[in-house]
Formats: structure tokens, C-alpha cells, sequence
């Protein structure tokens, strides 16, 4: 198979394997709760990963919260400050926190996110009758910084709670340049959340670097296993907020007439987590602190030119997002896939045909509804890479391509 859809999940090194087993065959028991040695050797290395991954994204004054996935950190985040009635405004700068959420309240995301980045508040939305603001996007995928000005004005008077936007779209690949949106949080003193479910596998983040208050992301893109994944929040943040699950584990003391929780991040881990998973997780960020960033974004963005230069050579192809010159011209950054239509074939006769070509593409509207609404498609088909993908794979995906082509008469 020429395997091009990591940005839905990348294929996972033996070695990532080997770790998951390794829990299994040397333990396979609980955390935390055991005194003898199986348990506390699983529990070392779970708490140890915990480190792992803060240097992995370089991230300060926070702590690494196990999660099932990004879309379980974006839940945790908008369930737990759905909860909060006394103010954060002991915080320095947290100003629109002054209470929790009032009627009238602003939540800012963009029209490019991903519906993890957008189901959550619009639940809010409905339970607190707030207000969702999308900041607009242009036709090469970027953010409209204009648009984004005049929004500002919009909201000068309004109370804007929380600022969330995802680092690369996984749609257009566009890294949004996230700066000028972490002031205008810090201006409004909102809460500033980074979904960096696609730049994480691609580059060396840094959540110091970007000022994220809470970060989240999935192993299951990065080499690692599915169903684990992080949300990195910022301590003075999570030290006061309420817990999102109950149960087990995140507890400190429950008595008939009393109950008091753990403190972060074992408040937000109730019940028996993915043990397994966080061991692949930890072999996952050692594979890709080891690998030498430079050559992994090398290939992919060599294999990345490609595949637009070929495409731009293609007739009845649409690009959803920056086209060769601009990527080429180094005028917008944009992480290795592609998103495209091909003029009078629907996406999923696109994606059919190259399966029978042993292409794996994906194909649909990538959890992203809005932004195909922008687009003015009902889907796409998306080809992405990764660190194993080579010359080979992309000439596949032209055959592929061909054969649609000619299937289609075109
Ligand atoms: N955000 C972005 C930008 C994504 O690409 C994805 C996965 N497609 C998610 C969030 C959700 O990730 P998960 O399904 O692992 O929770």
C-alpha cells in the first residue's frame, strides 16, 4: 500500500509496538494503587513519560495531562471551565474570568478548525447562550488578518472568553501564525488554546514559544498508538479548575460528608487510564527527538513541492489551500498535504479508485465542515506525508490519479 494519510493517523514503528508489549509482558497491572513492583515499575515509567513529553514540546510551568485524544483535551478544557462559578481573576491577566460564563460571552476560533475545535463550544454556546466569532479565511487557507481587525472592533465592548485555533489546518496545512491571536487573547484577557494535533508530528513545537494555556494533541498522529493523547495546560490554570470526570484516582479524600480532590493532573485522570498507550506514546517522542528535524522536514517538503508542481500540472484540479508558487516562494508555511477537487468527479469516486490502485488517500469533508462550506465543496480528497514516504509514493499517486482520469474520461 502507498500509504498517504498520516494526517489521520500516521503507521506506527515496530519499536512503538514493542513498547506496548513491553507493558504488557513485564506488568500489565494497575498504576498508582500497587505497592509491589509490577505495579510501581509501570507506574514509574507512566509518570516519567509525563517529563518526556513536557521537553518534547518544551513546554514551562505546566502539567501533561493524559488524555484519550486532542478531542478529549478540548472536551476536558471546555467541561471543566463550563463548571467554574468563583472568578480566575487572581491570575495575572485572566481579566475576562472575573466570573464564569455569562450570557453574551465570546468565544474566537477560526472557519478552518477542525469540529474538535468547534462541537465543544458550541455546546457552551447553547448552555450559556454565548457567542461564537469564526475568524474568517481566505482562499489560500490562511487567516484573514483584515477580516480578524474588523472583527477586533466587533468585539471591543464584548467579553471574549476564550481565543482557540488550531497551529496547521488539517485541511489546507497552513501553520496559522498564531502571535497576533495570543495578544489579542492576552488583550482581552481570555484563555488561549493551542490544537496542535497536526504540528506536532512536523515539528519541534514549543509551548512556551506560542504562550498556549492549555495545548492538546493525539499520539495516534506521531508514530504513537491510538487512543492517548495529551493536553498540556498551564499550572495556575489547572491548580484551580474543577475536574472533568469523577471517580477513582482523582480523588484525595471521600467521606460520607466530605470530598476533596487530587491535585493536577491526577484531578483530570479519574479512573484506570491507557497504561499501554502512554508506554508507545514515550517511544514515539524518543523516535522523534531523535530523528533529525531538519531532514524529516526536508523530505516532506521537497515531497510536498512535488506532488503541487505535478498537480498544478494536472488539468480539472482544484487546490483547497496554497498552491505550488506559494509554498515554493516560501510565502506561506504549510505542512506536508494536499488537499484537492478534481473538476466533475466526487471525492469518494476519487478516493474508491485509488484504493483500487492501493493508494490510501482520504477523502470527505476531515471533520471540517464549516471550512468546506467556505470552500464551496461538499468534500475533498486529501494526500498527506510523512518522515517514510518517498518519490516512490508520489508517483503512485499520480498513476492513481491517471487511472481516475481515465475512468472518468478526462
Ligand atoms: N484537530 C485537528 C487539526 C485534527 O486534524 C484532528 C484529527 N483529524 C483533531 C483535532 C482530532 O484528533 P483526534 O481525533 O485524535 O481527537
Amino acid at each position: 500500500m502507498t500509504y498517504l494519510d498520516s494526517a489521520a493517523s500516521s503507521l506506527v514503528p515496530r519499536s512503538v509496538i514493542e513498547a506496548v508489549n513491553e507493558y504488557y509482558e513485564k506488568s500489565g497491572v494497575n498504576i498508582h494503587r500497587g505497592v509491589y513492583k509490577a505495579s510501581a515499575w509501570a507506574t514509574d515509567i507512566y509518570e516519567a513519560t509525563r517529563k518526556e513529553v513536557s521537553d518534547f514540546i518544551d513546554a514551562k510551568n505546566c502539567d501533561i495531562i493524559y488524555t484519550r485524544n486532542a478531542t478529549e483535551g478540548l472536551n476536558l478544557v471546555a467541561a471543566s471551565l463550563s463548571q467554574v462559578d468563583k472568578e480566575l481573576s487572581d491570575f495575572n491577566g485572566y481579566s475576562a474570568w472575573k466570573t464564569g460564563f455569562q450570557s453574551g460571552d465570546v468565544i474566537l476560533i477560526s472557519e478552518s478548525e477542525h469540529h474538535a475545535n468547534i462541537v465543544p463550544w458550541m455546546m457552551l454556546q447553547r448552555k450559556f447562550n454565548l457567542e461564537i466569532f469564526y475568524i474568517p479565511v481566505l482562499d489560500n487557507g490562511v487567516l484573514d488578518f483584515q477580516s480578524f481587525l474588523h472583527l477586533k472592533s466587533v468585539l471591543r465592548n464584548k467579553t471574549v472568553k476564550i481565543v482557540s485555533l488550531a497551529h496547521v489546518s488539517n485541511v489546507t496545512g497552513v501553520y496559522h501564525d498564531l502571535s497576533v491571536y495570543e495578544a489579542y487573547a492576552r488583550e482581552k484577557g481570555a484563555i488561549f488554546v493551542v490544537d496542535a494535533a497536526q504540528s506536532v508530528c512536523h515539528e519541534r513545537i514549543s509551548q512556551t514559544g506560542l504562550n498556549a494555556d492549555f495545548l492538546v494533541f493525539s499520539a495516534h498522529k506521531m508514530l504513537g498508538p491510538s487512543g492517548i493523547g495529551i493536553l498540556c495546560g498551564k499550572k495556575e490554570l489547572l491548580t484551580v479548575l474543577p475536574p472533568y470526570q469523577t471517580g477513582g484516582d482523582m480523588i484525595e479524600v471521600v467521606a460520607k460528608d466530605r470530598l476533596t480532590f487530587q491535585t493536577s493532573p491526577q484531578r483530570f485522570e479519574a479512573g484506570t487510564p491507557h497504561i499501554a498507550g502512554v508506554f508507545g506514546l514515550s517511544e514515539a517522542v524518543k523516535i522523534l527527538q531523535n530523528f533529525e528535524q531538519s531532514d524529516m522536514e526536508k523530505n516532506e517538503e521537497e515531497l510536498t513541492l512535488l506532488l503541487l508542481e505535478r498537480l498544478s500540472r494536472e488539468k480539472g484540479i482544484k487546490i483547497q489551500g496554497p498552491v505550488y508558487e506559494d509554498v515554493r516562494d516560501k510565502k506561506i508555511k504549510k505542512a506536508g498535504l494536499v488537499s484537492f477537487t478534481l473538476n466533475g468527479v466526487h471525492p469518494h469516486d476519487v478516493g474508491t479508485i485509488f484504493d483500487s490502485k492501493d493508494v490510501a488517500i482520504r477523502v470527505g469533508h476531515h471533520c471540517c465542515q464549516i471550512l468546506m462550506k467556505v470552500f464551496q465543496v461538499p468534500a475533498t480528497c486529501r494526500a498527506s506525508l510523512y518522515m517514510y514516504n518517498d518519490e516512490n509514493d508520489i508517483e503512485n499517486f499520480f498513476k492513481a490519479l491517471h487511472e481516475v482520469k481515465s475512468v472518468f474520461g478526462l
